[in-house]
């Protein structure tokens, strides 16, 4: 059990607009704050005002990238109650994260702790207007100044939190997508499987080449043959063909998403055959959707929950997913996951923690 010191600020902010907050742009009054030191591990667990943090020039998380981050969401039911989704799976997460870059790890325990007291400190800023929610960012940074290559001695983890808009303002939409065969995302045996900021920044380029050629997201292909789909954007990825449903195994190139787990349990429940061992190639997918065999495609992630996917384009080839109509599942899954999220189903799988 960690004892937060908490210092509330003495200037709060005022609060912006609920039906018009975007994602990203604005942060609540406060910040979590925990120092690790070698020798001493994981010490001075904190709340703060909101505010920027000093570190030198030389702090290794500059150079050489070694930083970890997380993203969930705290929900406010219709009665008031403010909830977290599955916590300690994005703890567990963060520490396949840090083990992956040998930074030291956060007990689960710990970090669902940091999280809950940050989300109570603020939690008049979970907006309540249908479909928004406060995002969570917990990260972490190597902060020691030293220009070796190595594991740093000192790390910092922060959680900021920031309310954000509904994702669909006016329901699901699908979207297009550009399927990259140049760049890629992961390669077996690197940091696929992980969240380090490195995987974003070298995704960049894939992603302003698809939206320049007027697609919204991504589906990378695996780093090796360029064949089997893996994740689309910073989702995982579902294809329903012919009655089955599959995803990329998450066998060390691929997010294992709390939603792509989620997802799976839930369809399994229903009594769909979900196969997410057997790695999907590209091909197969656009002979499905020849042979009208593709019913369903959607991606899986907590910012979107579930997006459909309405066209996919592959080497001069674009095919429409059921004919750009919104699939049955897609829809049954993204109703059932924000019912339970914004507790207007019931929680029998025992996902929720309230704060
Ligand atoms: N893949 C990538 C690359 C992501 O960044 C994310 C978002 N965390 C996901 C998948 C989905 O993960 P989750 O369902 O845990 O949000």
């Amino acid at each position: 059990m960690l004892e937060i010191k908490v210092t509330k600020t003495t200037t709060p902010k005022a609060k912006p607009d609920e039906n018009n907050l975007g994602f990203g742009t604005h942060y609540t009054d406060h910040m979590f704050r925990m120092d690790y030191t070698e020798g001493q591990g994981w010490h001075s667990p904190r709340i703060e005002p909101y505010q920027p943090i000093s570190l030198d020039p030389a702090a290794m998380v500059f150079h050489y990238a070694q930083e970890s981050f997380e993203g969930m969401k705290a929900y406010r039911t219709a009665e008031g109650q403010v909830q977290l989704f599955r916590p300690e799976k994005n703890a567990e997460r963060l520490q396949s994260t840090h083990e992956r870059l040998c930074i030291p790890t956060i007990p689960v325990e710990d970090f669902v702790q940091a999280v809950k007291a940050l989300v109570d400190v603020d939690c008049d800023w979970v907006p309540s207007a249908p479909g928004t929610s406060l995002y969570l960012r917990p990260f972490t940074i190597a902060t020691e100044p030293h220009l070796g290559v190595k594991p740093s001695a000192t790390y910092e983890f922060i959680v900021i939190a920031s309310p954000s808009g509904a994702y669909y303002a006016e329901g699901l939409d699908p979207v297009k997508i550009y399927v990259e065969d140049e760049y890629v995302r992961a390669t077996p045996g690197g940091t696929g499987f992980i969240k380090c900021g490195g995987n974003y920044a070298a995704s960049l380029a894939g992603q302003m080449k698809a939206h320049d050629l007027g697609y919204s997201q991504v589906l990378w292909l695996d780093g090796v043959k360029r064949k089997y789909v893996e994740e689309v954007g910073s989702m995982n990825c579902f294809f329903k063909i012919d009655g089955v449903i599959r995803t990329a195994p998450t066998v060390g190139t691929v997010l294992p998403g709390i939603t792509r787990m989620s997802c799976i349990e839930l369809l399994r429940d229903w009594g769909y055959t979900v196969d997410c061992d057997t790695r999907l190639s590209i091909q197969e997918v656009m002979d499905a959707a020849h042979a009208g065999k593709l019913e369903e495609v959607f991606g899986t992630g907590t910012a979107a929950v579930v997006s459909p996917v309405g066209k996919l384009y592959y080497e001069g080839d674009e095919v429409t997913v059921n004919d750009g109509n919104i699939g049955e599942v897609t829809q049954r899954l993204y109703d059932t996951l924000t019912g339970i999220q914004w507790g207007v189903l019931p929680d029998e799988k025992g996902w929720i923690v309230k704060v």
